[in-house]
């Protein structure tokens, strides 16, 4: 870890300035990912701003739209198990409790889960090439071990996944992330929030030099009634996602009215594909339709040395989640699918 000044943020706009006073100024929250970042030299600071003590973006808050509002500093613990959030955004609290272990999500941060950075073993391995630590270096997945990489939207320069849970069920709710500037206020959508590698692996999302996130909204819709969250991983906890999906249906007289489904561990982003969710509209919930609405999600999969079971895996894994949202009670620990 290299010496670094420590400031305390004790506002918003406090902490954009203190942010804004360098390039290598970084921000400090819960600090689950920063901190491995920092000593393990992955990444280096002039400046840590802290922004713990930073107020009123700690809370959940009801909007007038009947939508909610989760603060930036809240935690994951706190807003997994938020009875709103169970209540009406359960895909959300079953997305978050799927990732890491309770130890971190109790200090992991919403903002900060949006901005962890990936874990392709050779970005923190410093002793090998990697485009996203080093721009220009090189790519050591490609040629080299990449059973957990991306099978969609990659690069030739990178082709890491984003490792979050949280990001897919915020992707499939179609939330929106509040940011504070240096020039003021503004929202993302959260399909753009994230980027794919393109030429520019360094950079993970599209946030301007020195916006902080402040809250994430969600529309009124939670789809509280049929929705389900599935992560296949190496191990049964605190591992990360080869495949997850998450998905939520409204459905009417058993047919699909509306359909959300996106996908976790495949992409450098969380990976939608609106003309697949389409395709579901006013069609009969079933393992047909689902499979076809996974070849529209997968069309284009391209796969390394190491990770093509990725694209049969996610195929199967679309299908099944799918049909447990048709019971969200298959959500239950230990319950089984009705396939
Ligand atoms: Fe680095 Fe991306 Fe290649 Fe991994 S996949 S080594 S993060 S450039």
């Amino acid at each position: 870890m290299n010496n670094f000044a420590y400031k305390k943020a004790t506002d918003v706009n406090h902490a954009v300035s203190l942010l804004g006073e360098g390039e290598d100024h970084k921000i400090i929250a819960g600090g689950t990912n920063i901190v491995d970042l920092l000593k393990y030299f992955i990444t280096e600071a002039d400046t840590i701003v802290d922004i713990n003590k930073v107020p009123g973006i700690t809370d959940l808050t009801e909007l007038d739209n009947g939508g909610v509002r989760i603060g930036a500093l809240m935690t994951n613990a706190d807003t997994a198990y938020h009875p709103l959030i169970e209540e009406k955004y359960p895909l959300l609290s079953k997305a978050i409790l799927a990732g890491a272990s309770p130890q971190i999500r109790n200090m992991a941060t919403n903002g900060g889960n949006l901005l962890q950075r990936t874990r392709c073993y050779y970005f923190y391995d410093i002793n090998t090439p990697c485009n996203k630590r080093e721009p220009g270096s090189g790519c050591s997945a490609i040629e080299g071990y990449n059973r957990i990489h991306a099978i969609l939207g990659q690069s030739d320069k990178c082709i890491a996944v984003f490792p979050s849970d949280m990001c897919v069920a915020l992707a499939a709710l179609e939330a929106v992330v509040q940011v504070t500037g240096p020039e003021g206020e503004r929202t993302i959508e959260f399909a753009d929030f994230h980027k794919l590698p393109g030429d520019t692996p360094e950079l993970d999302n599209n946030l301007k030099n020195g916006e902080i996130i402040t809250g994430i909204d969600f529309p009124d819709k939670g789809f509280h009634n049929n929705y389900s969250y599935l992560k296949l991983r190496d191990r049964a906890s605190y591992s990360f996602a080869l495949v997850s999906v998450a998905t939520g249906l409204n459905l009417d007289n058993g047919v699909i009215k509306e359909a959300r489904i996106a996908l976790g561990g495949v992409a450098h982003k969380p990976w939608r594909v609106i003309a697949a969710e389409d395709f579901l509209v006013d069609k009969e919930p079933n393992v047909e339709n689902f499979g076809a609405a996974a070849d529209l999600i997968l069309a284009g999969a391209t796969a390394f040395e190491h990770n093509s079971f990725k694209i049969d895996l996610a195929k199967k894994a679309i299908v099944r989640n799918c049909m447990m949202a048709l019971d969200p009670s298959s959500q239950r620990p230990g319950a089984k699918p009705s396939l």
